[in-house]
């Protein structure tokens, strides 16, 4: 169980995020919705310590963490961003084993081998030698989201994963999600898509200015 109690974000003197406090159960899919400018993409960059907090704490399983400091081990937070953010100098397989051998210092081969397996359960067992620029924009968000996995997060956390996808597409990653859920897969799910969130969410946290 993910808890965050009291976040407050604020850039300068704007108080984009007030006292933020919020549970996510195990195996849930947390859906974030609300207006452009309420603060959800702060609010996931927070989360994931792309942002530093003014003030907050960050608990997984009751035991506090600092998702701007993730120890090397265990890794509670992944992400798949809006633009995927995939290097565009490595291949499929490049991308996705790069993290956990470089950061998390495992053996090429039990990566490898996570990744392969990772990347079958996806639908992208042929496409490992391929580059970015070679994929279609539903493949290029699947590698990503393999790329997560293989970290072995605790939490997968997306930035409005459907915002570039045309509707058949969206049906697709909205499967991918409630298959990582029967998985055991804690997820949240930052979007702007009303209906996805209904599709996906086991509960959904409607922010106006975030508090
Ligand atoms: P959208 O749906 O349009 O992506 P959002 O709900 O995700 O919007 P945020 O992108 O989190 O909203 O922005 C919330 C507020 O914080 C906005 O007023 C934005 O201008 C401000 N903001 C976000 N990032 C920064 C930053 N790095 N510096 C200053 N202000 C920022």
């Amino acid at each position: 169980m993910l808890e965050i109690k009291g976040l407050t974000k604020k850039f300068g003197n704007k108080t984009v995020i007030n006292n933020l406090s919020m549970t996510v159960k195990d195996d849930e899919i947390m859906a974030i919705v609300g207006p452009s400018g309420a603060g959800k993409t702060t609010l996931l960059r927070c989360i994931t310590g792309l942002e530093k907090v003014n003030s907050g704490t960050f608990y997984w399983d009751g035991k506090r963490f600092d998702p701007a400091n993730p120890g090397k081990e265990d890794t509670i937070i992944g992400v798949v961003f809006q633009d995927y953010q995939l290097f565009p100098n490595l291949t499929v397989m490049g991308n996705i084993t790069l993290a956990p051998t470089m950061v998390k210092k495992e053996s090429k081969d039990q990566v490898t081998q996570r990744a392969t397996e990772l990347l079958k359960r996806l639908g992208l067992q042929d496409k490992e030698t391929l580059y970015p620029y070679q994929l279609s924009g539903g493949q290029k968000q699947r590698v990503a989201i393999v790329r997560a996995l293989a970290m072995n997060p605790k939490i997968l956390c997306y930035d409005e994963p459907t915002s570039a996808l045309d509707p058949a597409l969206r049906d697709e990653v909205a499967q991918i999600i409630l298959d990582l859920k029967k998985q055991k897969m804690t997820q949240i799910v930052v979007t702007h898509d009303m209906e996805f969130a209904q599709t996906v969410a086991d509960e959904i946290k409607r922010v106006e200015q975030i508090q």
